[in-house]
């Protein structure tokens, strides 16, 4: 079970070389949706803004640490979401450890999706709230939870796209049980972000979702390419996140050029559906391309697909195998997911050709008769 990290020596991109491996592998495991990571328009806007605001940002937002590109960044977000008013958080991790704790506490309860990012439960124990699990998308179970609960504050928490599972939550669903039992909606779109909905707007904008009770958070290092995250939200909330979430209040304000090359992720983004088709494309010629008897692909219509293999050492087997076919695919393992279903996390890119998805089609094809 123990892990170890492999020494990449390239960008981020599908043809990737490691320290430990003489020849290139094809790798579909980054979160780079777009193949916007290493973008040159990104990393020339992160260039520049290093010539004009130099590498740090020297204290906290709420010091001295809050530039013009991080503001300028707030509300090209907010406006890109469709809400009132964003705040820029260091990464997606801080994110939601400091928004949960500062919309309830002692007394009140979180209704939180059993496969939620650790990221959202880590946020609801730092809470002190009484954290109530739900089954996977179980609207039923999640109903009588609510209507159970005499909690004075309700928040209930979901990612929009499950991040080893790939399906998207039933957001029209949730939004209607949080507005029939007065609860926050706190949705984790970090893998929604950039890829769904029109422009890449959103897993919000997907479902054409707008709600007072909406708290929307996105990534900035998967989709977008570079890193950090947001939470968007009527502006009464947004200001009372930025007096309250210590995971803002107390860290130094990212680097300014990093907003400078998320402004440029941003139009990327927006001017992206060609990426978007591309990657739409991939997804369908994957699904269809790859028949498999044993192995189970779960149904995900998102870049994230993954195959179910059950056993920890086969999973880890057939990622070896996959590793001496060039094709890095890792395998996931519990506490990550849950017990026996351990699995290879598939992720498309718009990056990837039609002929690198064909040639992971075709080795898992054969590699699942040879382990058969
Ligand atoms: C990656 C991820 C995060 C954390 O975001 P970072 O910016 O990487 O810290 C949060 N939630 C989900 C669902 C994620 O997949």
């Amino acid at each position: 079970m123990r892990r170890r990290r492999r020494i990449v020596t390239t960008p981020c991109r599908p043809d990737t070389r490691l320290a430990d491996r003489d020849s290139a592998v094809l790798a579909f495991c980054s979160n780079d949706y777009l193949g916007l990571a290493a973008e040159p328009a990104i990393a020339d806007a992160i260039r520049r803004g290093s010539e004009r605001w130099g590498s740090g940002s020297g204290a906290s937002h709420l010091v001295s640490g809050h530039y013009a590109p991080h503001e300028t960044l707030e509300q090209r977000l907010a406006a890109f979401t469709g809400m009132d008013d964003a705040l820029y958080f260091s990464t997606g991790y801080m994110a939601n450890i400091g928004v949960m704790p500062a919309l309830v506490g002692r007394g009140d309860a979180i209704f939180a999706d059993k496969l939620n990012h650790a990221s959202l439960v880590d946020g609801a124990l730092l809470s002190r709230a009484e954290l109530i699990r739900y089954p996977h998308c179980d609207l039923q179970a999640l109903a009588a939870r609510l209507a159970a609960s005499d909690a004075p504050r309700k928040l209930i928490v979901t990612d929009g796209v499950f991040s080893m599972d790939g399906d998207i939550a039933p957001l029209p669903e949730l939004l209607a049980l949080a507005e029939a039992h007065q609860a926050w909606l706190l949705v984790d779109d970090a893998h929604g972000f950039g890829v769904l909905g029109p422009q890449g707007r959103g897993c919000l904008a997907h479902f054409g979702l707008a709600s007072p009770r909406l708290i929307y958070m996105g990534t900035l290092g998967k989709a977008a390419g570079v890193s950090g995250a947001f939470v968007a939200g009527q502006r009464d909330v947004i200001d009372w996140l930025l007096n309250k979430a210590r995971s803002y209040i107390f860290t130094t304000g990212a680097p300014p050029m990093l907003a400078e090359g998320l402004l440029t992720a941003l139009d990327l983004i927006g001017q992206g559906d060609e990426r978007r088709t591309h990657l739409n494309a991939l997804i369908a010629r994957f699904k269809a391309g790859l028949k498999l008897k044993r192995w189970q692909l779960l149904p995900s219509d998102t870049p994230i697909q993954p195959l179910v293999i059950g056993d920890n050492h086969e999973a880890l087997a057939i990622s070896r195998a996959l590793d001496s076919e060039g094709l890095w695919v890792p395998a996931i393992r519990p506490p990550t997911v849950p017990k026996g279903s351990a699995r290879l996390r598939i992720v498309l890119s718009a990056a990837h050709s039609t002929a690198q998805v064909d040639r992971l089609v075709d080795t898992l094809t054969r590699l699942e008769t040879l382990q058969a």
